[in-house]
């Protein structure tokens, strides 16, 4: 077995399969955002891993699926604790290869990463116990497990979305295979490590390391999978729509976003530019974070002015320095996309209200940025950058401040900041798969998340990821004897 030394942490970079370590003789280098050296080199998924993992999780799916919820949630809560008892390690690894502030890891991602396997864990109990009662018979709905799980997440978030899909998928019975995204594939190795020390049998949990076009791409064109669920880009969610459309497979798409930052005239300035400010989270590198800033023209000096008192205080640098709050990019080629959609931006006649160029700190750090003189059909105003990138236009009125909203191909989130009822109002009318008023990235495990349009197809959280994962079945028992009859309907 091999082993990495990230800053200190022992890291397999190999494979987990049926229950141990799983090298290949193939590798891709994993260099670290902070600095570019190099992390270590990661096991590749050939087609011979594909296979491997597939018939191990299909050979372990009887007798997990035959456990009840109840039996299975004792082996879940173990793995949440044993993920808990790692919680510096995977601070320590996610920032290095992902750039996450390691603050952010230790306060928000490692104790979320616990909740989404043992929340579900939970939740889980309550679904085979919903009859619908008529007067012509007992509906018993159940809650089957699907069979084996692909889940493929992006390298923005990985143990928080890795853990988003496999809390439901293994709660609910199914056996699932893990394909980490290759920029940031560290924290869903370890996560192998926890659930082996919490004793989830062989071929439950599997992690097949790769690339996407050649590991990812092999695991969702398989017929014998029973759903994928993934979170990442358009183009990828295009590509793997078509490769399991092929075989009817469900598959579940959270996908990318430009979500607007309403201002009304009645908002509380201050507030919504110090929430606005928070945009900048993890470099900009945020699904859900509201990029199009569309402020009423009446206040809008005065916005951008309170926004500018915050952003100029925002501290740029080193993810594992506790002072920083914003860290690199990525990947060279990330900023180089950034780079690109501001620079076309300018050279087509946008303003820089602030940043608009790299930032001095390190190779692959960019300064957080707000452009304007922006046309609604600009490029930067249609498509997500995925950088520390903002725009801000303006309106007069709240018809065009939504109709601005609504004018991308994306529909995932959605800030407003105005008098509560105005403010509430106007979010209703925003068409996304979620809007938060006055306030920004609350979240609850229950509540529905995903997006619309270009931003996703089907809702994950509470029962909607139990929907997905599971097979519903109504076992329908008539009250009184069945009479067969032609007429029937
Ligand atoms: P990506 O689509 O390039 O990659 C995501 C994953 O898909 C990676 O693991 C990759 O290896 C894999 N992949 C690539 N090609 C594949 C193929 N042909 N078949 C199977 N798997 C394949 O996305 P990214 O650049 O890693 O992530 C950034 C994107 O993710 C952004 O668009 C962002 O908005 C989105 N995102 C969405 C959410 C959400 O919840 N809606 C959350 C985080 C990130």
């Amino acid at each position: 077995m091999t082993t990495l030394d990230v800053a200190g942490i022992a890291v397999s970079p190999d494979h987990y399969i049926d229950g141990r370590r799983v090298p290949s003789d193939q590798h891709f280098a994993l260099h670290s955002p902070i600095d570019q050296r190099l992390l270590g080199r990661i096991a590749e998924g050939t087609a011979a891993h594909v296979e491997a993992a597939i018939v191990a999780a299909q050979k372990a799916f009887p007798a997990w699926s035959a456990m009840s919820a109840a039996e299975r949630q004792p082996l879940l809560d173990r793995f949440a604790e044993e993920i808990g008892k790692r919680a510096d390690d995977f601070c320590t690894l996610e920032s290095n290869d992902a750039g996450v502030l390691l603050s952010r890891m230790r306060h928000g991602v490692v104790p979320r990463a616990m909740l989404n396997i043992a929340w579900f864990a939970q939740h889980a109990l309550t679904l085979q116990d919903r009859p619908i009662d008529t007067e012509q018979a007992h509906h018993i709905v159940r809650h089957d497990p699907a069979g084996v799980v692909v889940i493929i997440t992006p390298w923005n978030a990985p143990l928080m979305l890795s853990t988003w899909k496999l809390g439901p998928a293994l709660a609910a019975g199914n056996t699932c295979i893990l394909k980490p995204p290759e920029w940031a594939p560290l924290t869903c190795s370890l996560l192998a490590d926890a659930a082996h020390a919490a004793g989830l049998p062989p071929g439950v949990f599997n992690v097949v390391q790769g690339t996407g076009a050649r590991t990812g791409a092999a695991l969702v064109a398989d017929a014998r999978i029973a759903r994928v669920s993934f979170t990442g880009s358009v183009p990828t969610a295009k590509a793997i729509a078509q490769a399991v459309g092929a075989n009817l497979v469900p598959c579940s798409l959270e996908l990318g976003g430009k979500s607007p930052f309403i201002v009304l005239a009645d908002a509380d300035l201050d507030a919504a530019a110090a929430t606005g400010a928070l945009m900048y989270r993890n470099a900009g590198q945020v699904c859900l974070a509201g990029t199009r800033f569309l402020v009423h023209a009446k206040v809008a000096d005065a916005f951008v002015a309170a926004m500018r008192g915050y952003v100029e205080k925002l501290t740029v640098g080193d993810p594992r320095d506790a002072a920083t709050e914003v860290g690199p990019i990525i990947h060279p080629r990330q900023v180089e996309r950034v780079t690109g959609f501001v620079d076309r931006a300018v050279a087509s006649g946008a303003q820089v209200l602030w940043g608009g160029a790299k930032h001095a700190f390190g190779a692959q750090y960019y300064q957080p940025t707000m452009l304007t003189g922006l046309k609604q059909s600009d490029e930067i105003v249609q498509n997500e950058v995925f950088g520390p990138v903002l725009t801000l236009q303006t309106f007069a009125d709240d018809d065009e401040a939504i109709a601005m909203a609504n004018g991308t191909d994306y529909g995932l989130g959605g800030v407003c900041y105005g008098e509560t009822a105005h403010a509430t109002a106007v979010a209703q009318r925003v068409r996304t798969g979620f809007i938060w008023v006055n306030s920004f990235g609350i979240r609850d495990l229950a509540a529905p998340f995903g997006g619309i349009k270009r931003s996703g197809v089907g809702r994950e959280g509470g029962d909607w990821s139990f929907e997905f994962f599971c097979d519903v079945k109504d076992v329908v028992v008539p009250k009184k004897p069945f009479q067969a009859s032609f007429s029937h309907r």
